[in-house]
């Protein structure tokens, strides 16, 4: 059987495994260095008690007659769904519990999304960006997507032109974004979905990192009007609530989201996920549950803020060495250049002089050249460490 040779085009496992050479290269030749890894892009703190809790209940209920339950509902139980419309989507009366359907994760349906349009459909993606939309592209796509950078080391923030992208493009956003840490504002977003109506795009706005954001932050791209005709919106359960391990998200589809012959698109992803999918785990959508009620809201959060208290923590050092530091504040990722002029460079500095694993910008699309990604996941007492060496570094 011959190999798909698509696989041999992806991006991501070169940076990774890259990485993982040169650390284990260095911790060889250096056996008593004690390395701290900021590379790091999954939580660190235990699940929350209560969701904890919930998960044993669930076990226990599964066990019972009266409470066993098998496959479906497919598109996710109605508490799950409703939860989520009344708890993460109250400016946004437009959603309705049946445009949500419920995921084994934002990943999961990155990809999935990609089985719903045309063999020939463009796709574009905002650069640097999360490498799971690229990288699903050239695997079920066949095609490199259209790159949109956001923010370069020559240019700084530049503001995405989706008018000069062919008619009919699907185009991959996230606010606030991995790796730069960056918001789209309002005004941005009002441009975005103009141009999508104008050239028929259809938007995927990721929200993966929405709990991140500050008060007051677009945190569904819905909150703008006209959005529920052009765009598709992923969120996760994974940074916001720990479940990265336990793997739980949503993607909505609005109603008046169509193809270009007018059904709906809604329908058909209702009919991909029956086929493909027959929805998360039981378990799993009774934790989501929980992590949305009133006591796991609160815990979870307070996870939240201690991950951008960590941020915050190394952002101070990094500014007060030099480096110029985007993002940040409203994500657990502080996207920087320093003065060298190559992700691999600085990546090495990091590491030879600091003995702190960093992850080049490079590996986010070719606008992340010359940027590091450093990540605010962490032990409290392994950020302050870290922040202590980033002080001694020459940046
Ligand atoms: N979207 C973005 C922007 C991410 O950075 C990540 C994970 O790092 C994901 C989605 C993946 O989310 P999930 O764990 O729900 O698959």
């Amino acid at each position: 059987m011959k190999r798909n040779p698509l696989f041999a085009g992806l991006s991501e496992k070169y940076l990774f495994h890259e990485v993982k050479t040169r650390v284990e290269a260095f911790k060889k030749s250096h056996p008593n260095a004690h390395v701290i890894s900021l590379g790091i892009g999954d939580t660190t703190e235990p699940l929350v008690e209560t969701i904890a809790r919930e998960i044993k209940n669930t076990g226990h209920e599964l066990e019972t007659v009266q409470g066993y339950r098998g496959y479906g509902p497919e598109q996710g139980i109605l508490e799950l769904r409703k939860a989520i419309q009344e708890t993460l989507y109250t400016k946004t009366p437009s959603v309705s519990e049946q445009d949500i359907f419920i995921s084994d994760g934002a990943k999961c349906d990155i990809s999935r999304l990609h089985l719903l349009f045309g063999e020939d459909t463009n796709v574009a993606v905002q650069e640097p960006s999360y490498p799971a939309y690229k990288d699903s592209s050239l695997l079920l796509r066949k095609k490199n997507p259209i790159p949109l950078p956001c923010l370069t080391r020559n240019q700084g923030i530049i503001s995405l032109d989706l008018e000069a992208l062919p008619d009919e493009t699907l185009v991959f956003l996230c606010s606030p974004n991995n790796p730069t840490g960056t918001l789209f504002t309002r005004s941005e977003i009002e441009k975005l979905i103009q141009a999508a109506k104008k050239k028929k795009h259809i938007l995927i706005f990721d929200v993966a990192y929405r709990d991140y954001a500050e008060d007051g932050a677009i945190t569904s791209i819905y909150e703008i009007p006209g959005a529920d005709e052009v765009a598709i919106e992923i969120g996760s359960f994974s940074k916001s609530a720990g479940f990265s391990g336990i793997r739980l998200g949503w993607t909505v589809i609005p109603e008046k989201i169509q193809y270009s012959d007018g059904k709906s698109v809604r329908n058909d992803f209702m009919r991909l996920i029956t086929t493909t999918f027959n929805g998360a785990s039981y378990i799993t959508q009774k934790a989501g549950l929980t992590a949305l009620g009133h006591e796991g809201r609160l815990k979870t959060l307070e996870q939240v803020h201690f991950y951008k208290e960590n941020t915050r923590i190394l952002r101070d050092a990094l500014v007060q060495k030099g480096a110029n530091v985007f993002g940040g504040k409203e994500a657990p990722y502080l996207w920087i250049t320093t003065r060298f002029e190559k992700s691999w460079d600085a990546f090495e500095y990091f590491l030879h002089t600091g003995q702190l694993v960093t992850t080049p910008g490079i590996g986010f699309g070719a606008s992340g050249e010359g940027f590091v990604r450093i990540s605010g996941f962490g032990r409290r007492e392994v950020i302050l460490e870290a922040s202590q060496r980033i002080l001694q570094l020459d940046l």
